[in-house]
């Protein structure tokens, strides 16, 4: 008798195997003979055969014949019985030889039943077979098959089994419960294979070290896949978010970043004390938009449709903006310049951003940075703080959803610097196209992507905001709206929205004439619609009210019933004062919140030419009124000299921005002329101009504002620079048609006009 010792080998009872011509006569020490009888012992190890020993093998072996010896270096053995190994002799020749007895078999197996599942698994085995180039032999092989034991042994070349569970077949005593482990193996080797074969086929031929990783992650993401379908209930949280994290798409950074992490948190579990840290992240980093939209065609004129359709007037600001998305166009760009938008409070600003969002078929997002000092809000905190959080433009991202949003950052003048660092540098690294594709947010210390996203600020002045983001922004401004604007405004859009929303139809409420002029008049003091929008909406829900109490459709508003209706009094309007006083005079300022109307006030009394100056302070105020006072000295020489016996006192109210001081030099050069010639100056004529040392009136900014407060305040002739005349193209017609707009050149000019010199 033979002894062959296999390892790693499928070796059962009623099966035919090959073994090496070669290791056969290795291990007896002779060549085969056909007829002999052959035991198949199994080692537990991988052990050289010198180190083998009665202990390297398991107890259990399998005797049979050999009965066919190959020219192609194979013995085939048809294997038939199991035997206990008694005893083990090793020689030094190093043969082996055994006593051995029977192992009986319990012979519990429906033998039908199990031709028919050996027929199904050959069936199997040969279509998956098809797929491959040599499959006609492997056909060919596999119906040579006869028993479930020659399917092992055939198969044990692909079967991933250790060589103990290979053993355990052997050991099995019962043949219906060895079948069925077997059966198992294979159909479970059999979806191995193919799994692997499918992760295979997209290997390129090339493959290099990052090539092979990916093959690997992707079988074992396959793998995953498909025990994750086969026990659905089981996915847990570890799990599902690494599976989310592998299809987010990020950016090669940031995968690696992630799957750092991953792996800490599998090491650490969900119960580790940085475990919701992590989780927080991975949630957060995975589900922000990593994959790249794709350009959508823009139709330009149904964009202006969409802007016109959503907004009244503003028809240089749409022109702009229609500009803007004709270069995105033709450039194939998803963002152009960043826009910023000035204006005041209620002009529409953040409301058209939406709009440009609808226009361009995009996702629109919103994120205030007002009263932001902290570098932090804008670029997020490191991870290591505790309650760390991304900045708010990622935040912003991560809500928009989408990679190409238009984000409308609002109030860019409020931010401020402090300790904490520059906002406003960070801010410049998210909107700055050279940088922005790399957008390092501290939180996720890895890079975004937000070349994409169609940046647009809001501010209410420009004062504020710091001049090298100022410098990457393109500026348009929102005027604020004349009264009749506001009424179309009104009708065309506040008060559809407001009946909308308090649930009313049109057919509810009928405004008496005036009604909407009056509230715009008297209920609001403005140059958006904010307030107006304010007023309508409370008139709606309080005729809701009245409808719920059972007044009969429709509700009719009559002005008298507004205050009511309303529920507050009038605003006191600043007119113009009745009566004129010298030394004092109507000047016009710009504001956050528009244009306004101003009064500055002079006072001499007896004294030593001492200069008093209250109201709004500052250097530019006090050089402003230097200047005015020298002026006044050289054109009114006798008076100039009474002026060294007296105490001056000059009052300018505060409220207008600091940078609008110098605009005051004309209305301060004209009040402190009135008031040394003692001629007054009627406070329906408004005045706005730099002065200089030689009496020169200079530019100023924010005309349209400035005339526009005039006209509301029932001003009727306004000074202006000559150099502003251009400005005078921003002005609403209406505006222009009642006021008498004077430009002038020097101060004299005025002095003259005014009958003062
Ligand atoms: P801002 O951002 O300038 O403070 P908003 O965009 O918030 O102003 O506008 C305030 C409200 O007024 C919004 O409901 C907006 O729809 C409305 N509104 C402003 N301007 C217009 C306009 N030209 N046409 C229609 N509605 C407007």
């Amino acid at each position: 008798m033979a002894v062959v010792p296999v390892y790693r080998m499928i070796t059962l009872p009623d099966s035919n195997i090959y073994l090496q011509t070669d290791l056969y006569k290795n291990m007896t020490g002779r060549s085969p003979i056909e007829g002999e009888k052959v035991t198949i012992i199994i080692s537990k190890k991988e052990t050289a055969r010198k180190d083998l020993g009665s202990e390297s093998f398991y107890p259990i072996g399998v005797s049979g014949r050999i009965i066919e010896i190959s020219d192609q270096g194979y013995v085939l053995v048809h294997l038939s019985t199991r035997v206990n190994l008694d005893e083990i002799y090793f020689y030094p020749d190093n043969t082996i030889e055994l006593t051995v007895s029977r192992r009986e078999e319990i012979n519990d197996l429906d033998e039908q039943e199990a031709m028919a599942k050996l027929a199904a698994i050959k069936h199997e085995l040969s279509s998956f077979s098809k797929g491959f180039e040599w499959g006609e032999a492997l056909r060919n092989y596999i119906q040579s098959w006869n028993t479930i034991g020659d399917i092992g042994a055939g198969m044990s070349p692909w079967m991933s089994e250790s060589n103990e569970e290979r053993y355990a077949l052997l050991a099995e005593d019962s043949k219906k419960l060895r079948f069925e482990k077997l059966e198992a193996m294979i159909y479970q080797n059999l979806e191995l294979l193919r799994v692997r074969l499918k992760a295979q086929s997209v290997q390129h031929q090339n493959n290099q070290k990052l090539y092979h990783e990916q093959a690997i992650r992707k079988q074992i993401s396959y793998l995953q896949k498909e025990l994750d379908e086969l026990h659905p209930e089981e996915l847990d949280d570890i799990r599902k978010l690494e599976l989310k994290i592998e299809n987010a798409g990020m950016n090669e950074t940031a995968l690696k970043e992630a799957r750092k992490l991953m792996n800490r948190l599998k090491a650490e579990g969900t119960d580790g004390h940085e475990s919701g840290l992590i989780m927080d992240y991975l949630e957060f980093a995975s589900s922000l938009p990593w994959k790249k939209e794709p350009l959508k065609e823009i139709d330009l004129s149904e964009a202006e449709a969409i802007l016109d359709a959503d907004h009244f007037g503003l028809e240089k600001v749409k022109r702009r903006i229609l500009e803007q998305i004709a270069v995105m166009r033709l450039k194939k760009k998803q963002s152009g310049s960043i826009l910023l938008f000035v204006g005041a409070p209620g002009t529409g600003k953040t409301s058209i951003g939406q709009s440009i969002a609808k226009a361009l078929g995009r996702e629109y997002v919103r994120v205030s940075l007002g009263g932001i000092h902290d570098e932090a809000d804008i670029r997020g905190h490191r991870r290591t703080y505790i309650g760390a959080m991304p900045g708010r433009i990622m935040d912003g991202i991560h809500k928009a959803g989408v990679s190409n949003p238009v984000m409308v950052l609002d109030e860019v003048d409020k931010l401020s610097a402090s300790f904490n660092g520059d906002p406003a540098s960070a801010l410049l690294e998210a909107l700055d196209p050279e940088q922005n594709f790399s957008f390092t947010d501290h939180y996720m210390n890895v890079p975004f992507d937000l070349s994409d996203v169609l940046f647009i600020c809001t501010a209410n002045t420009i004062d504020t905001i710091p001049e090298p983001l100022f410098n990457r922004m393109e500026m348009i401004r929102f005027q604020g709206y004349t009264p009749i604007e506001k009424k179309e405004i009104a009708i065309q859009h506040l008060l559809p929205k407001a009946l909308e929303s308090a649930g009313l139809g049109k057919e509810d409420l009928t405004l008496e004439n005036g009604v909407i002029e009056q509230i715009i008049d008297e209920y609001t003091r403005e140059a958006g619609v904010r307030g107006l929008k304010k007023r309508i909406d409370t008139l709606c829900r309080s005729a809701a009210i009245q409808l719920v109490k059972g007044t009969t459709s429709p509700i009719e508003v009559k002005k008298e019933q507004l205050r009511e209706y309303l529920d507050m009094s009038p605003i006191h309007q600043k007119l113009v004062k009745d009566s004129a006083e010298p030394g004092v005079v109507t000047g016009l300022a710009w504001t956050e919140v528009g244009g306004d109307v101003l009064y500055i006030e002079t006072m001499k009394t007896n004294g030593s030419g001492k200069l008093t100056i209250t109201g709004q302070l500052g250097d530019v105020m006090k050089e402003s009124a230097q200047i005015a006072i020298s002026l006044v000295k050289s054109m009114y020489p006798e008076q100039a000299t009474q002026l060294e016996h007296q105490d001056l006192h000059i009052h300018v109210p505060d409220g207008a921005t600091p940078k609008d001081g110098p605009s005051a030099g004309i209305t301060l050069t004209t009040a402190l002329a009135s008031l040394v010639s003692g001629i007054s100056v009627s406070p329906a004529i408004a005045m706005t101009g730099e002065v200089s040392l030689q009496g020169n009136v200079n530019p100023i900014g924010g005309l349209p504002e400035k005339l526009m407060a005039a006209q509301r305040s029932g001003v009727q002739k306004v000074f202006i620079p000559a150099d502003n005349v251009d400005d005078l193209n921003d002005v609403a017609e209406e505006v222009k048609d009642q006021l008498t707009i004077i430009p002038v050149h020097t101060v004299s000019e005025v002095l003259h006009n005014l009958s003062l010199e």
